[in-house]
C-alpha cells in the first residue's frame, strides 16, 4: 500500500510516499481500508520530533474513517464492510482508568498514529476491532473523520469535564480551530451563550453561524476587556482553552466567579501562572481535558447524523499532498477539518 512517511523529523517537505506492506491483523485486530483522515496539529509535533518516543520512519495520522476489509482471529466475521470511526486512543482495557470508560487516560494507552502505532496517512490500517465505532448511516466518511479527534475533545470537554449549565456564558478561544469549531456548537447544543475569539472576520462570520453570540477579533481588540464589557463586568461561566501560553492570562482573567477554565492543549507553549490568591477568592476551578473515549465518539457520531452537529470541513487533499496540508496548516489558514484522501 501507499503511506505517507518520515523518515527524518524536519518540515513540510519530510513527508514522503512510500510504498508499505500492510500489516497483517492479529487477535481481535482488523484492517481498515481508509477514507477519509485528518490533519492534527499533533501529526505537526511528531514530525518535527517535539513529541518522543517515535521510531522512525513513521507514518502519522489519528483521525480515521473506512471500512473494516480483513480481519484477524477472535472478530466476528460480520465485522468485514462494516463503515467505521476509528477512536484514537489503543487502551489496555483493564486499568482503573478503563475499568471507568476513561480510555484516554488509560495507565498504558497510546493514541493511534504515535509511538511505535502507524497511524491514518496511508491506504489501508490494522487496528484492535474494539477501537472500531460504527458510522451512522447518514454519516459519509468525510464528516465522520472530521469529528473523530476534534469533536470528540471538544465535546469531552464541554459536556464530561464542565458540564455546561443553560445560559452560562462560554468563551471559546480560537473559534476557527479543529476543536474550536465544535466546542461553538457544543456549547450552544448544550444551552451556553458563545463568545468566540479568532483572528480575521472570515472565521468570526463562520462562528456566528455555528452558534457564536458574540465574536472577538483578538487581533484588534483586547479580549478580556470585551468579554467584562458584553458580561457586565462579570466574565464567563466557562473558559474553553487549547492554546496555552498566548492566551492563558486573557484566559484566567476572564473568568467569573465560579469560573470553570478546561484546557486540552498548548499549542503556543505550556508556560502560565496562576493567582492562588484570585483563584480560591474567586472560587474557580482549572480543569484538564485528554481527547475522549469510545462513548464520546458513538455520541458526537449520533449528534451529527441528526444534524445537531455539523462537521467543518476544510481542504481535501490527496494523500499525496500531505505536505500542502501541513503547509496550510502551518499558516493558520484553515477553518475546521483538512483531510487526506487516500483513495483517488
Ligand atoms: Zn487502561
Amino acid at each position: 500500500m501507499r503511506a505517507v512517511r518520515f523518515h527524518t523529523f524536519g518540515g513540510p517537505e519530510v513527508l514522503q510516499l512510500d510504498d508499505v506492506p500492510i500489516q497483517e491483523p492479529g487477535a481481535g485486530e482488523v484492517v481498515v481500508k481508509i477514507h477519509a483522515s485528518g490533519v492534527n496539529h499533533l501529526d505537526k509535533w511528531l514530525r518535527t520530533g517535539a513529541r518522543p518516543g517515535i521510531e522512525l520512519p513513521h507514518t502519522p495520522g489519528s483521525e480515521i474513517a473506512g471500512e473494516i476489509v480483513r480481519t484477524g482471529a477472535a472478530v466476528p466475521l460480520d465485522a468485514v464492510g462494516r463503515r467505521v470511526a476509528v477512536s484514537p486512543w489503543i487502551y489496555c482495557g483493564i486499568c482503573e482508568y478503563c475499568l471507568q470508560g476513561e480510555e484516554s487516560i488509560c495507565d498504558s494507552g497510546l493514541i493511534v498514529g504515535t509511538g511505535a502505532n502507524n497511524g491514518g496517512y496511508a491506504e489501508y490500517i490494522t487496528v484492535p476491532v474494539n477501537i472500531t465505532v460504527p458510522i451512522p448511516e447518514n454519516l459519509s466518511y468525510d464528516d465522520a473523520a472530521a469529528l473523530t479527534l476534534a469533536a470528540i475533545t471538544s465535546w469531552h470537554m464541554l459536556y464530561r469535564r464542565t458540564r455546561i449549565q443553560p445560559g452560562e456564558w462560554v468563551l471559546v478561544q480560537a473559534a476557527g480551530s479543529g476543536v474550536g469549531v465544535y466546542a461553538v456548537q457544543i456549547a450552544r447544543f448544550l444551552g451556553g451563550r458563545v463568545i468566540a475569539t479568532a483572528s480575521t472576520k472570515e472565521k468570526l462570520d463562520r462562528a456566528r453561524e455555528l452558534g457564536a453570540e458574540v465574536t472577538i477579533n483578538y487581533e484588534e481588540t483586547e479580549v478580556e476587556g470585551e468579554v467584562k464589557r458584553v458580561t457586565n463586568g462579570r466574565g464567563v461561566d466557562v473558559v474553553f482553552e487549547h492554546v496555552g501560553e498566548a492566551t492563558w492570562d486573557q484566559s484566567i482573567r476572564s473568568l467569573a466567579r465560579n469560573g470553570r477554565l478546561v484546557t486540552c492543549g498548548a499549542t503556543t507553549g505550556r508556560g502560565g501562572s496562576v493567582d492562588i490568591g484570585l483563584l480560591y477568592t474567586r472560587q474557580q476551578s482549572l480543569l484538564g481535558s485528554m481527547g475522549g473515549n469510545r462513548l464520546d465518539l458513538e455520541q458526537v457520531l449520533s449528534l451529527a447524523a441528526r444534524g445537531i452537529l455539523v462537521p467543518v470541513l476544510d481542504t481535501v487533499f490527496p494523500l499525496a499532498a500531505a505536505q500542502d496540508a501541513h503547509r496550510r496548516m502551518a499558516a493558520r489558514a484553515q477553518f475546521g477539518k483538512m483531510l487526506l484522501h487516500p483513495i483517488a
